[in-house]
């Protein structure tokens, strides 16, 4: 077989495979879905879901309760989503597992948002994967504004972690003003179950957002796709040649590296002469990039060292859950590490039902985390890292 043959051979084996294994659609995606302990996608049951708008939200801005309003809106109905509606309500409340989906707005500051713009408290049964109450607070500690829906992020701005721990440097003040409408869209699709995007910048899903920058203030196409996974639009086809309206993202990245390690493996059995050997191990790599796996295979948050959760235990407060974990240190990578550690995470499990504050799934009796170690022998657990953010 002439050279050039060959190697197209090579490809097209590739990503025949691949397509077979992983249903890989013709584009690439980063969207990231909620799911449950045994993978169940994190979704609404019903067909129209209602939300609040607490009182509090009046010490926004003029025009902040209207643009609240249209940010949840902007999801309603898209791609097999609940129908959505919001409306305020003259009683105050607290974020709560009450069937009450409310936004908030914390003038002071919200201890479980850390430095994040908001954060959505997200309440599902974790059996079935079903979405039993969502509210969303605004981080008081910045300032919020109802800006043109032009508005662009001043140069040099810094980037911001929408929710979760992340978080830039710089200090909170005098930074400018966060647009209502971007930053509420943002954790409405959190709302209905998608994750925070971490790797490209246009979705409206992309972790970081800006002083000044009003846009996305909407879907698009990426987040929309994730909508339709979670939502099963079960009309839309999947696969590899019939149409993107249902991408399946592969989710587990060990059967990816698996199937690709078996894929290569036949290839270079194929592939004997040198230069298409070349071709195909590279054909291979453009394949993995491609579908999306992350590189290298295993990006962990390296930390000061390694722990087992050995205990989790819910701990009775109003507001969000909280969980007292305990730790036994397995690895030590600085000076001294302390035998076994305590922490409180916010978020947390109690029965069938999983609460997760700003998208930290919460840890359970078994899992290993990374630790960062203080001075003071005081530990952190780190998250892992899906991948590098943009800056
Ligand atoms: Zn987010």
């Amino acid at each position: 077989m002439p050279n050039k043959r060959r190697v197209r051979w090579a490809s097209m084996l590739v990503w025949t495979v691949l397509c077979a294994l992983f249903g890989t659609p013709l584009t690439a995606h980063a969207y990231e879905i909620t799911t449950t302990t045994s993978g169940l996608p994190v979704a609404w049951q019903p067909a129209s879901v209602a939300f609040e708008e607490d009182p509090s939200l009046e010490g926004l801005p003029y025009g902040a309760v209207a643009s609240v309003g249209s940010a949840i809106q902007v999801w309603s109905g898209l791609r097999g989503a609940p129908a959505l509606s919001v409306q305020p309500v003259a009683s105050a409340s607290q974020p709560a597992i009450d069937g009450n989906n409310v936004i908030y707005f914390a003038p002071a500051g919200y201890p479980p948002a850390k430095n994040a713009i908001a954060i959505t408290i997200l309440s599902y049964d974790d059996t079935t994967g079903h979405i039993v109450d969502a509210d969303i607070v605004l981080n008081g500690i910045y300032a919020f504004g109802v800006l043109p829906e032009t508005s662009t992020p001043q140069p040099g701005a810094p980037m911001f972690a929408s929710d979760g721990e992340g978080t830039a440097e710089g200090s909170e003040a005098d930074m400018g003003e966060f647009d209502i409408a971007h930053v509420v869209a943002h954790e409405a699709g959190h709302a209905l179950g998608l994750r925070d995007e971490t790797a490209t910048r246009p979705p409206l899903m992309f972790l970081y957002s800006q002083p000044g920058d009003a846009n996305p203030r909407s879907p698009m196409s990426d987040d929309l796709a994730g909508i339709a996974e979670l939502y099963a639009d079960a009309s839309a086809g999947r696969g590899c040649a019939s149409s993107t309206m249902s991408p399946r993202r592969p989710r587990a990245g060990t059967w990816m590296w698996m199937g690709a390690a078996a894929l290569l493996g036949v290839v270079l059995m194929r592939l004997r002469r040198k230069a298409a050997w070349r071709s195909g191990a590279l054909a291979m790599a453009s394949a993995v990039v491609f579908v999306g796996a992350p590189w290298p295979p295993s990006r962990h948050a390296e930390g000061d060292a390694r722990a087992r959760v050995v205990a989790a235990h819910g701990v009775e407060v109003l507001g969000p859950w909280r969980t007292e974990v305990s730790l036994s240190i397995l690895e030590c990578r600085v000076a001294r590490c302390p035998g076994e550690a305590t922490v409180t995470e916010w978020g947390g499990r109690r029965g069938n039902v999983v609460q997760e504050v700003g998208g930290a799934h919460p840890l359970r009796v078994g899992d290993e985390v990374e630790l960062t170690v203080g001075v003071d022998q005081e530990v952190r657990v780190l998250r892992p890292l899906r991948a590098i953010p943009h800056s």
